[in-house]
């Protein structure tokens, strides 16, 4: 078989998330014709939420996959080359720049927005992951609708984990939060709404230490969970578990290349989005384990498009 010829682009923007598509949105109205490699998910982690009231520009609800929809488009209809692939490596130290997507193609870069995102944070017990995908989930909105009329939990304490409770009530009879301290770490309103929910329970100061279920058909029975004040055990009869405990940045294909900080996110310069690699810049959660909003990751993507055209137009 012939090797697939090698594609070049002034930008490439790796990740389909606000920022990738954002910095698309830019380059592209730059004349730079930007090439933006989707991933795995492609519209990144706002595709498996629900309800958005919080990005700006729409007075009534949206749903954040019709959101990415959008930004994809718009992306589209300003010139984006949008190419369906994961880029499985990269060498930042040739020039142009090198990247390899997962069936071989090789793509070359004059500069590289990195837009990777991050991704769902499990508890790592070994019950855990025998019951991924039968009854353990990560994602409220995509598993939600299997437990109907059941007693599911939630793992975790920031907006994430309330708001998948919240979510979650939609289906289940009965949703008890589980959370390792004795106080919420999300935001005061969500807090409000999630206490006046007669659906929740929350359940303090606890941990996971086993997740309990049925081998034939393989699904989950219960939990149990540990007080971490006193270090007592008891049994939590569930039908599912939702892990909300936070994300992890996507950035294992950039190790020993960019500078990261010690949990992996990329460092970048001060107000610039510019890595240690000059005509490398990233943007998003794949940097920030701040904001993490889609709005702020948005707001990054145009700042790497605006400092790779300026780089660019240097170089
Ligand atoms: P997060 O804010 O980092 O919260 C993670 C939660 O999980 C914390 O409560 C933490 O406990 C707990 N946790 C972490 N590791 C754990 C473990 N091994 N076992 C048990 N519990 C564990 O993560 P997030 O809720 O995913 O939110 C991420 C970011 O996205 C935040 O900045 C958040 O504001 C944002 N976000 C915003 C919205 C919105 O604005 N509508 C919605 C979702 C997310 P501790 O509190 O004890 O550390």
């Amino acid at each position: 078989m012939s090797e697939k010829p090698t594609k070049h682009t002034k930008v490439l923007i790796i990740g389909s998330g606000p920022a990738g598509y954002t910095a698309a949105v830019y380059a592209a109205r730059a004349m730079l014709k930007p090439m933006l490699v989707a991933g795995m998910q492609p519209g990144g982690q706002l595709t498996i939420t629900t309800d958005v009231e919080n990005y700006p520009g729409f007075a009534d609800v949206i749903q954040g996959p019709w959101l990415m929809e959008q930004m994809r488009e718009q992306a589209k209809a300003v010139g984006t080359d949008l190419v369906e692939d994961h880029i499985q490596s990269v060498n930042l130290k040739s020039k142009p720049f090198e990247a390899i997507g997962d069936g071989g193609q090789k793509y070359t870069a004059d500069s590289i927005i990195i837009s990777t995102g991050a991704q769902a944070r499990w508890l790592n017990i070994e019950s855990e992951e025998k019951f991924k995908g039968f009854g353990v989930s990560a994602c409220a909105t995509c598993d939600g609708f299997f437990f109907k009329d059941k007693t599911v939990a939630v793992v975790g304490g920031g907006n994430a984990a309330v708001e998948e409770a919240m979510f979650l009530t939609k289906f289940a009879s009965k949703v008890q939060l589980i959370h390792r301290r004795n106080e919420l770490r999300a935001e005061k309103l969500l807090q409000k709404k999630l206490m006046e929910n007669k659906k929740i329970e929350i359940i303090w100061d606890s941990v996971v230490e086993e997740v309990i279920g049925d081998e034939e058909p393989k699904n989950v029975k219960g939990l149990i969970i540990k007080n971490t004040k006193t270090n007592e055990m008891s049994e939590l009869k569930i039908d599912g578990l939702f892990i909300a405990i936070g994300h992890d940045p996507a950035t294992s294909l950039f190790k020993d290349q960019l500078e990261m900080d010690n949990t992996g996110y990329l460092i970048t310069k001060s107000d610039s989005t510019e890595t240690n690699v000059p005509g490398v810049y990233a943007a998003g959660d794949v940097k920030d384990k701040i904001f993490r909003q889609a709005v702020t990751a948005a707001g990054m993507g145009c700042m790497a498009a605006l400092e790779a055209e300026k780089y660019l137009a240097s170089n």
